[in-house]
């Protein structure tokens, strides 16, 4: 018997916060420690555990040698064919994350404009929740992609950063939101910090990230959207085959500097709630314009 344990757990998230199920305590125990118990469970059990998100066919494949007749069974055939021929690819909103999810900070000593270099600077923007679970509810998976340059740079510690991540999709959790994924590069051409020195592929505007996260979970990325506060994250997503989005507090703001770079995001939105919007519209219209054609054929 197989027994997959796996999934978002979106029907339980008042009871999971940002959790998958498999991680969801029993009686006090992980699932696997408490099956893995075979004095209590009486059951012999194996793991297969994906080391990546590999969605439920491809979890499936993986544990194909440890099942003796994998191949009777109609909906594990078809779920595998499907994955095969990229039916099931996903579709996502890639967000950059400071400006876009969170508060940019004025930093007074350096006398700069950057992201929170402390837990308490980092504070979530406005409305941000609600939108990643607008998100959700179309069928999006929400996939963070950003530049951290400030560990190369020497202005925190890698410890600090992992704290402002975990303070960040607990707000986040507290709004019934989460990511499907997280990408940051933490390069920097010019670091003080010797290891995190280098021109790589994936610093944004190159779209390394988002190519590593479509690889990794199965993203159609001429389906998905780039939304960012930055020229680079528009460059990123264009280069990566997705459509854009830029945010800007007062849309005239950079209207030249988009003639200027010929830069040209699908819109300009003030907010992530307002880019909510707009893709829900644009989905909308390209269902229209797709039953029309087909009423046309007819
Ligand atoms: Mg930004």
């Amino acid at each position: 018997m197989a027994i997959l344990a796996g999934g978002l757990a979106t029907r339980l998230r008042s009871l999971t916060s940002a959790k998958p199920k498999s991680m969801v305590k029993v009686l006090g125990k992980q699932i696997e420690r408490y099956l893995g118990d075979r004095k209590q469970s009486g059951i012999n059990t194996d793991y297969s555990h994906e080391e990546r998100p590999l969605t439920t066919a491809g979890a499936l494949k993986e544990a194909e040698d440890m099942l003796e007749d994998p191949f009777n069974n109609e909906r594990y055939d078809i779920a595998c064919k499907k994955r095969g021929t990229g039916e099931d690819s996903m579709k996502a909103i890639f967000l950059d994350r400071d400006g876009v999810i969170n508060n940019l900070v004025y930093h007074q000593e350096r006398g700069i404009i950057d992201s929170p270099f402390t837990v308490e600077q980092l504070n979530l923007l406005p409305g941000v929740d609600e939108a990643i679970r607008k998100f959700h509810e179309m069928d999006y998976k929400v996939v963070l992609v950003s530049n951290q340059p400030a560990i190369a740079k020497g202005y925190l510690s890698e410890e600090t950063f992992e704290a402002i991540r975990k303070k960040m999709k607990k707000e986040l959790a507290k709004g019934g939101a989460f990511l499907d994924g997280e990408y940051y590069c933490l390069h920097y051409p010019e670091a003080k910090v010797e290891r995190l020195k280098t021109n790589c592929e994936c610093r944004k505007p190159r779209p390394g990230l988002l190519l590593q996260a479509a690889r990794d979970m199965n993203i159609d990325l001429s389906q998905s959207w780039m939304i960012g506060d930055g020229l680079t994250d528009i460059n990123a997503g264009e280069n990566a085959g997705c459509r854009t989005i830029l945010l800007v507090r007062m849309k005239g703001e950079f209207c030249h500097l988009l003639d200027e770079e010929r830069i040209k995001p699908d819109t300009i939105a003030t907010n992530l709630n307002e880019a909510a919007q707009f893709i829900l519209k644009a989905g909308e219209r390209t269902r229209i314009s797709s039953l029309t054609q087909q009423a046309s054929l007819r």
